[in-house]
Parts: structure tokens; sequence; C-alpha cells
């Protein structure tokens, strides 16, 4: 097993974060990520990722457009309905 050298680009790091590598390639990461700062920066800065947006999106989203789209969803949902 070769030692991974500091990730060699973003792509590594996603397949890493999202789970779909090797493991053993995974654990090779783990290592890596654990004595490199720089990437241990990325990672952490990935996985925040989506709580800001989830928070960004919240805080744009005014309560008339959300109302609204409540009430679109909930005719298109009535709509649907299988008839019974
Ligand atoms: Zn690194």
């Amino acid at each position: 097993m070769k030692a991974i050298a500091c990730v060699s680009g973003v792509e590594l790091l996603m397949d890493y974060l999202e789970g779909v590598l090797s493991a053993d390639v995974h654990t090779a990461l783990d290592d890596h990520v654990a004595g490199c700062p720089r990437c241990a920066a990325f990672v952490a800065s990935y996985c925040g990722t989506p709580r800001i947006l989830r928070e960004a999106t919240a805080a744009t989203l005014p309560a008339h457009v959300e109302a609204s789209l409540r009430a679109f969803l909930r005719a298109r949902t009535t709509a649907f309905k299988p008839r019974g």
C-alpha cells in the first residue's frame, strides 16, 4: 500500500467524502487527512457546506413566497391524489 501524497485533486477527496472509495483507499486517506492540515481544512469546509447552503436558503426565502409555494404544492398534491 503506497502512501497517498497530498490529495492530488479534489475529485479523490470528493470520492472520499462520498464514501465511494474502496476500504483500503479510504483508510489511507483517513490517515493522510489526519496528518495533513490542508486536506483536513478542505474536508471540514466541504462537510460544512450543506449547512451553510441551508442557512442561506432559509434566510433568503421570503415568507410570502414560502406561503404561496406551500399552497401550490398542496393544490398539486390534492389534484394528483389517487381516485378511491
Ligand atoms: Zn494533504
